[in-house]
C-alpha cells in the first residue's frame, strides 16, 4: 500500500516551515539592522538523554538558518535542582538572552514544573509557563506552546476553516493536546478532547473535520475511524528500529482525509520553525 496518487493532500511540513523560516530570517535581520539587536536563545540540557541531545542539535541548526544567536548550556545527568534554578536566574537576567529553552525531560530526580515556573514568561520561548499557558486560556496568545501554534499556521496557510468544525484532539497533554484545544476554542471550533481513558475514541474521531493525534501510539487511528474530507495532523512520534512512525496509519488514512501530515516531514519541522518565530518574538520585545 502506498500514498501514491495522493501527494497532492500531503500538507508538506517541511516546505512550510521553510517559509516561515524565511520570514522569521528577515524579520531578525530587521532587528539587526533597526535596533542592532541579534535574538538569543539559550537551551538548557540537563544530562545526556540521545534523543534530547538531537533535539536541542535540531533547535540550534534551525537558529543559525535564521540568524538567531543560539547558546548551549549543559548540566551533568546529576545536577541538583538548585543548580538548574540558578542558572535559569542567571540566564533570566542575561540581557543578551531573550528566549530560554528547557529541553524535556528532564532527569527523574528533578521537578520539572518548578523549573519551566522558574523562567521568566517574557523569555518563555516553549510557552509552557503557566502565565503564558493562562494567557491563552483566555483567548490573549503571545508565546504558546510551538507544536499546536504549528498546526495553526497550516491550517491558515492551507486556507481550512475552523469556525463552526468539530475539532477532534487525541491526547491531553500539557504540550499538545491541551493548549491545542484552547487555540481551537479561540477559533470558535467545537472541540473534542480524547484520551487513553476515552471510551469509544472511534465515535469521537469519525466525526472530526480536523483531527490532531497526539497519542504516541503507532498507527492509533485507521481508515475506518475517520470521515471522508477529514484534515489530519499527526504529531505522534514512534521510533522503531526500520524507522519513525506516527500515530496515524498514513497509507491507509490518506484515501479519506482532504489534507494529511506526514511523519516524518510533517508537524515536527513546524514545530520547530515556529519556536524560531517564538524566539524572535521574545528578542522584539526584550532589549
Ligand atoms: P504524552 O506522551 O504526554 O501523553 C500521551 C497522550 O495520549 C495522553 O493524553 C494519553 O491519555 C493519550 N493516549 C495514549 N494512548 C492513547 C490511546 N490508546 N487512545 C487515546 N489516547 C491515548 O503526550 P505528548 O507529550 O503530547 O506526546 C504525544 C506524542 O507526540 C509523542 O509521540 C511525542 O513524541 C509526540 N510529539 C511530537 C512533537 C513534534 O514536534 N512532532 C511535539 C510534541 C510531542
Amino acid at each position: 500500500m502506498s500514498a501514491e496518487g495522493y501527494e497532492s493532500r500531503i500538507i508538506d511540513g517541511k516546505a512550510l516551515a521553510q517559509l516561515i523560516e524565511r520570514e522569521v530570517g528577515s524579520r531578525v535581520e530587521s532587528l539587526k539592522s533597526d535596533r542592532g539587536v541579534t535574538p538569543g536563545l539559550a537551551t538548557i540540557l540537563v544530562g545526556n538523554d540521545p534523543a534530547s541531545k538531537i533535539y536541542v542539535r535540531l533547535k540550534h541548526k534551525a537558529c543559525e538558518r535564521v540568524g538567531i544567536r543560539a547558546e548551549d548550556y549543559l548540566l551533568p545527568a546529576e545536577a541538583s535542582q538548585e543548580e538548574l534554578l540558578s542558572l535559569i536566574d542567571t540566564l533570566n537576567k542575561n540581557r543578551d538572552v531573550h528566549a530560554i529553552l528547557l529541553q524535556l525531560p528532564l532527569p527523574k530526580h528533578l521537578f520539572p514544573q518548578e523549573a519551566m515556573e522558574a523562567i521568566a514568561p517574557e523569555k518563555d520561548a516553549d510557552g509552557f509557563h503557566p502565565y503564558n499557558m493562562g494567557k491563552l486560556m483566555i483567548g490573549d496568545e503571545g508565546l504558546v506552546p510551538c507544536t499546536p501554534h504549528g498546526v495553526i499556521r497550516a491550517l491558515e496557510e492551507y486556507n481550512v476553516p475552523v469556525k463552526g468544525k468539530n475539532a477532534v484532539i487525541v491526547g491531553h497533554s500539557n504540550v499538545v493536546g491541551k493548549p491545542m484545544a484552547a487555540m481551537f476554542l479561540n477559533r470558535n471550533a467545537t472541540v473534542s478532547v480524547c484520551h487513553v481513558f476515552t471510551d469509544d475514541l472511534k465515535k469521537y474521531t469519525l466525526g472530526a473535520d480536523i483531527l490532531v493525534v497526539a497519542a504516541g501510539v503507532k498507527h492509533l487511528i485507521k481508515a475506518d475511524m475517520v470521515k471522508e474530507g477529514v484534515v489530519i495532523f499527526d504529531v505522534g512520534i514512534t521510533k522503531e528500529e526500520d524507522g519513525v512512525y506516527g500515530d496515524v496509519d498514513f497509507e491507509n488514512v490518506i484515501k479519506n482525509a482532504s489534507l494529511i501530515t506526514p511523519v516524518p516531514g510533517g508537524v515536527g519541522p513546524l514545530t520547530i520553525a515556529m519556536l524560531m518565530k517564538h524566539v524572535l518574538m521574545c528578542g522584539e520585545k526584550n532589549f
